[in-house]
């Protein structure tokens, strides 16, 4: 009934104590259970429903719990661990800032990267390593077509508000993306896709790109 109850590691828990969260919304009551249970998800969820939360609370815990943490290192080619794509620079931006402060002191690296920018600076942040990338899907495909991102270490998924990335012509790149991640070791990508509706479109995404899902509509 309370995150104190719920064990998403140390540091984690105590950030969200420092974010004054308290409670979990209903789509986080459901949502953090399943997702922590390893199960891939696809979660009816508004803006407001506290669904960032949702699916970066189990992909901030799952990678400190494996200790994924990558090493800080400089490198050209940058490989994150979990990749959350999102429709547009406001909401990577929003999302960005909050994984941050989730996953501050946990030794878990948050990098953002939109298009509509100059790509330079952040070109240089991912050099500096990353374990959370939060992206729009444009700016992705131009990432990994210039090798500076590489998706081959990805072990979770979230896509947010993929109604409107559908929207927004964005499955092709979707799709392209996707594509790079089915490499070895199989089996081992959790995805977690969040939409306010639920089109023929992206129930074939979730067909697609979810194993054996759980279907949560709170
Ligand atoms: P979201 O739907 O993820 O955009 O979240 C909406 C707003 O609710 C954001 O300002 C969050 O910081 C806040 N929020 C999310 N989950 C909780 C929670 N369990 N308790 C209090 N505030 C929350």
């Amino acid at each position: 009934n309370t995150f104190a109850e719920i064990d998403l590691g140390e540091a984690l828990n105590q950030n969200i104590q420092r974010c004054k969260y308290v409670k979990p919304t209903p789509v986080q009551r459901y949502a953090i259970p399943i997702s922590l249970a390893g199960r891939d998800l696809m979660a009816c969820a508004q803006t407001g429903s506290g669904k960032t939360a949702a699916f970066c609370f189990p992909i901030i815990s799952g990678i400190m719990r494996e200790q994924y943490v990558q090493k800080p290192r400089v490198a050209r080619t940058a490989f994150p661990l979990a990749l959350i794509l999102s429709p547009t620079r406001e909401l990577s931006c929003q999302i960005h800032d909050e994984a941050k402060k989730f996953s501050y002191q946990t030794g878990v690296k948050v990098v953002v990267a939109y298009g509509g920018a100059p790509i330079n600076q952040q070109l240089r942040e991912l050099e500096r390593g990353v374990d959370i990338l939060v992206a729009t899907p444009g700016r992705l495909v131009d990432l990994l077509e210039r090798a500076r991102v590489s998706l081959q270490m990805i072990r979770y998924l979230a896509l947010d508000e993929a109604d409107r990335m559908l929207d927004m012509g964005f499955e092709p790149q979707i799709r392209k993306i996707v594509e790079q991640m089915d490499m070895p070791p199989p089996g081992m990508r959790q995805t977690l896709l969040f939409s306010a509706t639920f089109p023929k479109e992206i129930q074939s995404l979730a067909s697609d790109f979810l194993s054996n899902y759980v279907f949560l509509a709170v």
